[in-house]
C-alpha cells in the first residue's frame, strides 16, 4: 500500500467476539474466494435522516485472517479515505491469503456535507458512538452495524483517521492496552510498531 499522508493515525485492536447478524455474515461467506463484492447497507431514523454505509469485502483466494479497515469515520479526513481508493486500485484478491472488509467511507454525510467530525444529519460523532444502537440515530445505527456485524468477524481492525478541518496532526499509530487479552494487545504492538 502506498501511502503519501502526511497525518494518519491509526487504531489498531484484535478483537474476540463472535456475535453477528446472519446477513453479513453470510455476504462475506457467500463471496467466493478470490473475489471482491462491493455493497452498500442503508439505513433510516425516526428524524427522517437516511444514509448508507458502503462496505467492500475482498475475500482472498486462500483462506486466513480477516483485516477490516475503515476511513472517514471522521468523513471530512480525505487522506485515508484516498488511502483505501488507491489500496482498492492494487489489491488482487487472486494473490491474497486471507481477506480484507473496507468502508472506504464511514461517515458518507459528513463526507458529502463536508462536516467537521461529526454527521451533520443527527450531530452526532460516529468516533464516539460505538458501540452504537440499534434504533438510535443513523450515525448510531452505523456504529452498531459495524459492532454487531463486522468486528466479531475480524481479527485486526484498522480505523485510520487524519487531521481534521481544524486540526493538525504530527502522524503516529496507536492500540488498545487491553490487560485482560495480553495476546491480542501483544500483537496490536507489534502491528503499530
Ligand atoms: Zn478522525
Amino acid at each position: 500500500m502506498r501511502v503519501h499522508l502526511r497525518v494518519l493515525v491509526l487504531f489498531f485492536f484484535l478483537t474476540m467476539g463472535a456475535i453477528g447478524q446472519e446477513s453479513f455474515k453470510d455476504k462475506f461467506e457467500n463471496t467466493k474466494p478470490g473475489s471482491i463484492l462491493k455493497f452498500k447497507v442503508s439505513f433510516n431514523d425516526s428524524l427522517k435522516n437516511a444514509t448508507e454505509l458502503p462496505i467492500v469485502i475482498v475475500k482472498g483466494k486462500e483462506e486466513g485472517k480477516i483485516l477490516t479497515i475503515l476511513a472517514g469515520v471522521h468523513g471530512y479526513e480525505y487522506p485515508p479515505i484516498m488511502a483505501v481508493q488507491e489500496f482498492l486500485g492494487e489489491i488482487r484478491p487472486e494473490d491474497l491469503k486471507g481477506s480484507l472488509i473496507i468502508i472506504p467511507i464511514s461517515s458518507t454525510a459528513a463526507f458529502y456535507g463536508r462536516s467537521v467530525f461529526v454527521n451533520p444529519n443527527d450531530g452526532v460523532n460516529l468516533n464516539n458512538a460505538f458501540p452504537g444502537k440499534e434504533n438510535g440515530t443513523v450515525t448510531l445505527q452505523v456504529a452498531d452495524y459495524i459492532t454487531k456485524n463486522i468486528i466479531p468477524l475480524t481479527d485486526v481492525f484498522l480505523d485510520i483517521h487524519g487531521g481534521d478541518a481544524s486540526e493538525d496532526l504530527l502522524p503516529f499509530a496507536c492500540y488498545y492496552n487491553r490487560e485482560g487479552q495480553p495476546i491480542a494487545t501483544a500483537m496490536a504492538k507489534k502491528l503499530s510498531e
